[in-house]
């Protein structure tokens, strides 16, 4: 995965989940296929934590069955960092079992929201470009179609 396609109004609800659970870190799932994100799932963190998050195990269950159920992956799990920078932590990096999923990293540390995505594998960690959601007019429409 290279690039991560995340339409605007699911963006934006991203953004609005972790700006509702500072300080503490919020957390989802974004479902969809391949690289492109159709659904948000909004989870809740159950360290109801300032510096780290974790899903609630039971509720990942019953999405993961949902998105199976509708023929879609878990794309990427994203959560916020509080007060830090848009890069994971040595415990999200030990944390990171799904390798097929790319890690999405939303800081409120600085005025504007910051949003990035990871591939993390092995410990390895490696950007994955976030396809701009003002920018989706310069990706072919056959891409668009698809989004819907
Ligand atoms: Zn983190």
């Amino acid at each position: 995965m290279h690039t991560l396609i995340i339409p605007p109004q699911i963006f934006k609800e991203m953004i609005a989940h972790c700006r509702e659970g500072y300080p503490k870190e919020a957390c989802g799932i974004l479902a969809g296929k391949g690289n492109m994100i159709s659904r948000i799932y909004k989870m809740v963190n159950i360290e109801d934590s300032t510096v780290s998050y974790m899903l609630d195990p039971q509720r990942q269950f019953e999405v993961m069955k949902e998105m199976r159920k509708n023929n879609m992956e878990m794309v990427a799990i994203f959560h916020s960092h509080s007060s830090s920078a848009a890069y994971p932590s040595a415990k999200d990096v030990s944390l990171a079992f799904y390798e097929g999923s790319a890690y999405i990293i939303v800081s409120l540390a600085e005025k504007e929201p910051v949003a990035k995505a990871f591939s993390i594998r092995e410990g390895e960690v490696k950007e994955i470009k976030i396809i701009e959601p003002n920018n989706l007019s310069n990706y072919p429409k056959s891409t668009l179609s698809s989004l819907k």
